[in-house]
C-alpha cells in the first residue's frame, strides 16, 4: 500500500464545482488502494480578501490575531472537501491545526513546522481520507500561527517527511514547472524533471509554482515531489536529487519577481568600515540586503553605494539610513519600480559565455541593467519594472527555451 500526500492549491479548490472535482481525484486514488492525506489551500483569493478585511480594521492589525484570521481560509476548504468526499460515500475527516497538532516555531506569519502528531491520522488513513489545512500550525504557547504565503506547499512537504510518505504530489493550475511562467510567457515549455537545487533557485527568484521553503525542506530530506495539474491528466514535473540535473542545457528556466527595491546612497565617505556601518543596523532590524554595488571613487574621498532590499522593507530601510549617525552622505535616492529577472541552470557552471549572452540580449532590447548578482547556478539582474516581460521573453528565446 502506497502512502500519498496530495496538496491542492487555491485555484484547484476555488469553487464548489472544483472542490467536487478534487474529491473525485482523491476518490480515484483511494479506490486504487492508496492511503491519502490531502492538504488544502484556501479558496483562491480568500487569503488576500482576509488581509484586506484586517486592514479595514487597522493597517497595524495585531499579528497574533492576523494568524487566527488567515488560518480560517484553509479550514473552510478542509471542511468543504471533507463534506464532498462524505457525499461520495467515502470515509473522510478533517482536522484543525491544533487538533493534530501541527507544532510550529518562529514568529507570527513566518513560522515553520517542526513536528506533528502522526498517530491519529495514521490510524485513520488505514481506511479513510485525512484532510489537513495547509499554511498553519500552533506554537508552543498554544497560539495559532501561519507559515508564510504559499505555505501549503511547505505543509505538504513537512507531512510527507513526518508521515514517511511514498509520494508528495502538488496539484495546481498549470501542468507542472515550466521554463518560465506559462501564463505570461506562452512559449514556455514544461520541464519533465528538475533538480532540487534548480527548483530552489527558480522558486526563490519568483517562480511561485512551488514555495521556496517547501523545496528547501524537500532537498534537505530528499523528498521527491511531483507538480501536476488538477485540471488535466498530463504528466507533471518531478523534482528530485541532483542526478537529474541536465548539464547539456546551460539555462533551465527564467524567473522574475517584482518585490525588490533599489536604494542608492550618494556621496558616502570612502574609507574602511563605512559599508559595515551602513549595513550593521539593517542587519539588526532583520532587513535582508540582496545585491550590493559600490562605485569606484572618482575623487578618492566619496563614493556611491547601491543595494536592493525587499520592497516592503524600503521605508524602514531609508528611515534607518537617515537615522544612522555613524554614516555621512550627501543624499539617498530610491526606486521601487524595479524588477529582478534571473536565469537559472546547473549547466551554467560548465558553459562559458552565459553572462555575456545575457547582457548582450538585454542590450539588444535596450534594457538598462541597474544591478547584478550571481551564484554558481543563477544570474540575476535588476531592471526597470516596465521592461520585465520584454527581458524575460528575450532571455527565454536566446537560451533556446522557447
Ligand atoms: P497554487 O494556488 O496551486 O499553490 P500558485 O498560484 O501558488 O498555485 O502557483 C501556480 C502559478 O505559478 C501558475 O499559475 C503560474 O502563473 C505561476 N508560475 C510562475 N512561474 C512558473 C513556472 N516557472 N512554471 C509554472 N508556473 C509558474
Ligand atoms: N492560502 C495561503 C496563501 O494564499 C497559503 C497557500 O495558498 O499556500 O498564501
Ligand atoms: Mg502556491
Amino acid at each position: 500500500m502506497v502512502k500519498k500526500i496530495l496538496k491542492f492549491g487555491g485555484t484547484s479548490v476555488g469553487t464548489i464545482e472544483r472542490i467536487k472535482h478534487v474529491a473525485n481525484i482523491i476518490r480515484k486514488e483511494h479506490v486504487s488502494g492508496n492511503q491519502i492525506i490531502a492538504v488544502v489551500s484556501a479558496m483562491s483569493g480568500k487569503t488576500n480578501e482576509l488581509i484586506e478585511l484586517s486592514k479595514e480594521i487597522s493597517e497595524k492589525f495585531e499579528k497574533r490575531e492576523l494568524d487566527v484570521l488567515l488560518s480560517t481560509g484553509e479550514q473552510v476548504t478542509s471542511a468543504l472537501l471533507c463534506g464532498a468526499l462524505i457525499k461520495l460515500k467515502i470515509k473522510a475527516r478533517s482536522w484543525l491545526n491544533w487538533q493534530i497538532p501541527i507544532l510550529t516555531e518562529g514568529e507570527h506569519s513566518n513560522s515553520r513546522i517542526v513536528n506533528m502528531n502522526v498517530s491519529k491520522i495514521n490510524e485513520f488513513i488505514k481506511d479513510g481520507i485525512a484532510i489537513v489545512p495547509g499554511f498553519q500550525g500552533i506554537s508552543k504557547n498554544g497560539d495559532v500561527t501561519t507559515i508564510g504565503r504559499g505555505g501549503s506547499d511547505a505543509t505538504a512537504v513537512a507531512i510527507a517527511k513526518l508521515f514517511d510518505a511514498d509520494a508528495c504530489e502538488i496539484y495546481t493550475d498549470v501542468d507542472g514547472v515550466f521554463s518560465s511562467d506559462p501564463n505570461n510567457v506562452p512559449v514556455a515549455k514544461k520541464i519533465d524533471k528538475i533538480s532540487y537545487e534548480e527548483m530552489l533557485e527558480l522558486s526563490s527568484l519568483g517562480a511561485k509554482v512551488m514555495q521556496s521553503s517547501a523545496v528547501q525542506t524537500a532537498m534537505i530530506y530528499d523528498i521527491p515531489i511531483e507538480v501536476r495539474s488538477t485540471f488535466t491528466d498530463r504528466k507533471g514535473t518531478r523534482i528530485f536529487d541532483q542526478q537529474n540535473i541536465d548539464y547539456t542545457k546551460s539555462v533551465t528556466g527564467v524567473a522574475y519577481s517584482k518585490d525588490d527595491a533599489k536604494i542608492t546612497i550618494i556621496g558616502v565617505e570612502d574609507k574602511p568600515g563605512v559599508a559595515a556601518n551602513i549595513f550593521e543596523p539593517l542587519n539588526e532590524a532583520q532587513i535582508n540586503v540582496d545585491m550590493v554595488i559600490q562605485n569606484i571613487s572618482s575623487d578618492q574621498r566619496t563614493t556611491d553605494i547601491t543595494f536592493t532590499v525587499k520592497r516592503n522593507d524600503l521605508s524602514k530601510t531609508t528611515e534607518i539610513l537617515k537615522k544612522n549617525k555613524k554614516v555621512k552622505f550627501n543624499k539617498i535616492t530610491n526606486n521601487d519600480k524595479v524588477a529582478k529577472v534571473s536565469i537559472v541552470g546547473a549547466g551554467m557552471v560548465s558553459t562559458p559565455g552565459v553572462t555575456f549572452k545575457m547582457f548582450k540580449g538585454l542590450a539588444e532590447e535596450k534594457i538598462n541593467i541597474l544591478a547584478i548578482s550571481t551564484s554558481e547556478i543563477k544570474l540575476s539582474v535588476i531592471i526597470d519594472e516596465p521592461n520585465t516581460l520584454k527581458a524575460v521573453k528575450k532571455l527565454h528565446t536566446i537560451f533556446n527555451l522557447d
